[in-house]
């Protein structure tokens, strides 16, 4: 998710920053843990582009069981930037062709893939071979092809693959996955979610590969609608639709979107009857999500999905959770998760689920049929 650029998001931008800085400067939480930590993980960040500065860089340096170490980048002079800044040796500078390299470094535990789509794979491949374990941002890649290619590579060099899926390691989110497993108003049967952001022309500028078919896989469904696929997988306890409908919305700005979908609606629909609408597009700011089960319901409200401290409401009142930074969350919980030898809860078979939800929604939308999904 970039930056949206108009100026709801902007001022949605700042409270980020400031939230992070926030962050940065309170106390630090620690997790109940299994095991103590014996040491801090070390993470090279692979592609330092504007979630890696804005976002994991800086969450980096609140972490508790995780630190920067390294980085990948295409550029020796930003490499050696980032060394100063964050303190860590030239010698953890890495070009994409030189991370065979890395194998032998022993400051490097992690790296963490933040390129576009279209890449990733390559980019986590080339990681496991230098036996690293890795975390690849959202989607995982273009197609499930590359997803298998990508699990078979980690399983192989006996590495973790996990997907940067922030929202599991965030309080108001993990309450609506401890409703659905609970099933505390029975299972949630309608849900209903929005994602997306206008893709002005300073949001173009920032971005141009989010346009391109071949670096994004699609628009905003691969970039925005991931996330509600997410949310409708999460109220469903993790279990993928047995097939989808959808359609592309109108084309209302041709010269911008003339290889991706600039918007598309879809519904899920799972073996139990429940159904969910969903929507993601580039030609509007929304970020919402409900689910409606016979004795109640749960609604994250707006933003949603984005950086904020998300908003849960049920039909039982205001859910008060603590606020954490959610990068910040998901770095230690996933480094806690590795320290302590526990599964990930957002592991590469996940992210291949959704991207096998992904490919079923656009053979919907391009044929006009109900597509099943083999996820
Ligand atoms: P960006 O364009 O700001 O940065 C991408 C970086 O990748 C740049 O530094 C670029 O130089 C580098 N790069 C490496 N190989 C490249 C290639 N072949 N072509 C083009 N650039 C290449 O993008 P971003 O917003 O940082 O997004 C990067 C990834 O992070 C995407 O997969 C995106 O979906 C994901 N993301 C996730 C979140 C989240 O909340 N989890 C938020 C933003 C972005």
């Amino acid at each position: 998710m970039p930056h949206s650029l108009n100026s709801v998001s902007r001022r949605r931008f700042l409270g980020q920053l400031s939230a992070a800085a926030a962050l940065v400067l309170a106390p630090r939480r620690v997790r109940a843990l299994d095991t103590p930590p014996t040491k801090k993980l070390g993470v090279a960040l692979l592609g330092l582009g504007s979630y890696s500065t804005h976002e994991l860089g800086p969450a980096l340096r609140a972490t508790e069981h995780c630190h920067l170490t390294g980085v990948v980048t295409g550029s020796p002079a930003k490499g050696k930037e980032w060394a100063r800044k964050y303190g860590f040796p030239k010698k953890n500078i890495f070009a994409y062709d030189t991370m065979a390299q890395m194998a032998g470094n022993p400051d490097i535990d992690i790296v963490y893939v933040v390129t576009p789509n279209g890449v990733h794979a390559e980019n986590c491949i080339a990681a496991a071979k230098a036996g690293k374990h890795v975390i690849c941002e959202k989607p995982m890649a273009n197609s499930v092809a590359d997803c298998d290619a990508m699990i078979a590579a980690c399983r192989e060099a006996g590495v973790r693959l996990t997907v940067g899926y922030r929202l599991h390691y965030e309080p108001h989110h993990a309450e609506l996955a401890r409703l659905a497993r609970e099933k505390v108003f029975g299972p949630f049967m309608r849900m209903d979610g929005a994602n997306g952001f206008t893709m002005d022309s300073e949001a173009r500028a920032n971005t141009l590969w989010r346009l391109n078919k071949k670096l994004a896989g699609g628009g905003p469904l691969m970039d925005m609608g991931v996330y509600v696929v997410q949310a409708v997988c999460m109220a469903k306890v993790e279990a993928a639709p047995i097939a989808v409908t959808a359609t592309f919305g109108p084309v209302t700005r041709p010269d911008v979107f003339s290889e991706v979908e600039e918007s598309v609606k879809w519904t899920m629909e799972y073996a139990d009857g429940a159904k969910a609408t969903c929507l993601a597009t580039y030609g509007e700011s929304v970020s919402r999500f409900r689910a409606e089960a016979d004795h109640g319901w749960a609604q994250l409200e707006e933003p949603a999905f984005y950086y904020d401290e998300p908003m849960l409401t049920t039909s039982q009142g205001k859910v008060h959770l603590p606020k954490v930074n959610h990068q910040v969350a998901q770095l230690d919980g996933m480094a806690l998760e590795l320290l302590a030898g526990r599964p990930s809860i957002a592991p590469g078979e996940m992210g291949r689920r959704d991207v096998a939800i992904v490919e079923a929604i656009y053979a919907a939308a391009r044929s006009g049929q109900r597509v099943e999904v083999r996820a």
